[in-house]
């Protein structure tokens, strides 16, 4: 977000007397939502052994490539075989499930089986390195070099961090005795990064199955971000209460064959482009509403300056702010289903007329928006019944909208508050896909955060080139997930 600069000229340029007064009511009165916590002494964690053993867990290239079902997994067996012996306790007293021969699903029996269990997941795979990118790395891509206080390696930061502190948490717990009033379900998927169909959807499947039915899930998503919001200086802690859905249309369009030299007054390649012309020129509606709006409405009492004035009077600025988020991807992406041209293919030599011509469009659905209500929108702009329009395989809808106001919500955000103090929690959109999408039929309240700490430059390491988790960090993601177990599942 950069609108600064535009909300200093609309403002100087003369809105009434009245309305700023009102608008600096507004601001006064906004409270703060941040729930205020006693600051908590964080579990000990054995910093080397930790960061040694995530240095290790790298090392294994679980890599998922796409197109390449049968390729070899035996990388995953050993990373199995590391994490028996990386972590005894859980071994011994958790029930360890295999499913489809790479999955893992832990379950640590809760005491009182009238508790509904939570569920943490995490995946092993990892995306590969881009070819000829190699060289770019300051350590070796798979290396898992611990230097500069850093854990370096594809993997690092997703999504094997959250998976081994997730694990971190649970060995220390169950090394000191805890016992979980509500149980714990661990699930580690193997094929995150191409659609975990054979991962976490069987997992979800064998929950649905057994009849499981989660108080709630974490999955990895958002981050804890630092300066990405002009006005807000603490970092703010996102948690991905909903996840955008995935469509893909194919449109296609046909006209007789033939010779370049008497080309009809239609041709195949002419009409796809008016037609995605049209489709361009006919964007979802923007709206600073939803999950945005949330977000928005939260952070506004931490800001200050002028977007702290502009977001606290929504009701009168909505125009404004939603212009100037609009103008960026980023946050476009946050107020509309968006709209994305992506491949195209018609003709293969300059004398002949092709018989068809064909374009995918990706689309990125906001909550509330469905995979029909999107082909009858490229429908209503295409306007011509002679395109022919087709939804892709693989598509998905948004996620359902997890709540703001339930147990889990709020035991993430105190552990959040209590372990990171001057972080600001906020509810956000996961523009990406995760693994938990699959959990939708199985727990009402589905959550999408890593409590990873992020700049605005570090988000290139995601899935690129130099991915690495500082050791700072990674001990404050394992004290987050012991004290969130605690919070939980803990005696009261
Ligand atoms: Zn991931």
């Amino acid at each position: 977000m950069r609108p600064t600069v535009r909300y200093a000229a609309f403002i100087a340029l003369g809105i009434g007397a009245g309305i700023v007064a009102a608008a600096s009511i507004n601001v006064l009165r906004l409270g703060s939502r941040q729930i205020i916590v006693a600051p908590i002494v964080p579990p000990a964690v054995d910093e080397r052994r930790a960061a040694e053993h995530l240095s290790s867990a790298v090392r294994f290239q679980t890599i998922s490539r796409d197109f390449a079902p049968d390729v070899d997994r035996s990388e995953f067996l050993r990373l199995h075989a590391f994490l028996k012996e990386a972590f005894p306790h859980v071994h011994a007293i958790l029930t360890r499930e295999v499913v489809n021969g790479y999955a893992l699903l832990y379950a640590w029996p809760g005491e009182d089986p009238t508790l509904r269990p939570i569920v943490l997941m995490a995946h092993q795979d990892v995306v590969p390195i881009a070819p000829g990118s190699e060289s770019q790395w300051h350590a070796g891509p798979f290396s898992g070099e611990i230097k500069d206080g850093y854990i370096w390696g594809r993997g690092a930061w997703d999504d094997k961090g959250n998976l081994m502190s997730i694990l971190e948490a649970v060995e220390s717990l169950a090394a000191a005795g805890f016992k979980p009033r509500r149980t714990i379900y661990l699930t580690f998927g193997h094929d995150e990064e191409i659609g975990g169909t054979e991962g976490a959807k069987a997992i979800a499947s064998l929950f649905k199955l057994r009849g499981v039915r989660p108080e709630f899930v974490l999955d990895e998503g958002l981050l804890i971000a630092e300066g990405i919001m002009p006005g807000l200086d603490p970092p703010v802690a996102l948690i991905g209460i909903a996840e955008k859905g995935w469509a893909t249309l194919k449109l296609t369009t046909t006209a007789p064959p033939g010779h370049s030299s008497m080309p009809g007054a239609r041709t195949a390649i002419g009409s796809l482009a008016r037609a995605l012309d049209r489709v361009e020129q006919a964007p979802f509606p923007a709206v600073v509403g939803g999950v945005a709006g949330d977000m928005l409405r939260t952070v506004a009492p931490e800001m200050h300056g002028l977007n702290r004035m502009a977001l606290s009077n929504l009701w009168l600025l909505e125009p404004l702010v939603r212009r100037q988020l609009a103008a960026a991807p980023s946050t476009n992406a946050l107020l509309r289903t968006t709209t994305a041209i992506t491949v195209i293919r018609g003709g293969d030599k300059e004398n002949v007329l092709p018989g068809t011509a064909e374009a995918w469009v990706n689309f990125r659905l906001l909550p509330g928006d469905t995979v029909r209500g999107v082909v009858e929108h490229v429908r209503r702009a295409v306007d011509d019944e002679r395109v022919g329009i087709e939804v892709l395989p693989q598509s998905s809808e948004a996620s359902p909208v997890a709540s703001q106001t339930s147990d889990g919500y709020g035991l993430i955000s105190r552990t959040v508050r209590e372990l990171f103090p001057s972080v600001v929690v906020a509810p956000g959109l996961m523009i990406g896909g995760t693994d938990s999408r699959h959990m939708a039929g199985v727990a009402e309240n589905v959550y999408r955060f890593s409590p990873v700490r992020a700049r605005a430059e570090d988000l290139s390491r995601f899935h690129g080139t130099d991915e690495r988790i500082s050791i700072e960090n990674y001990v404050e993601m394992i004290r987050f997930y012991e004290t969130l177990i605690r919070h939980a599942a803990g005696a009261r």
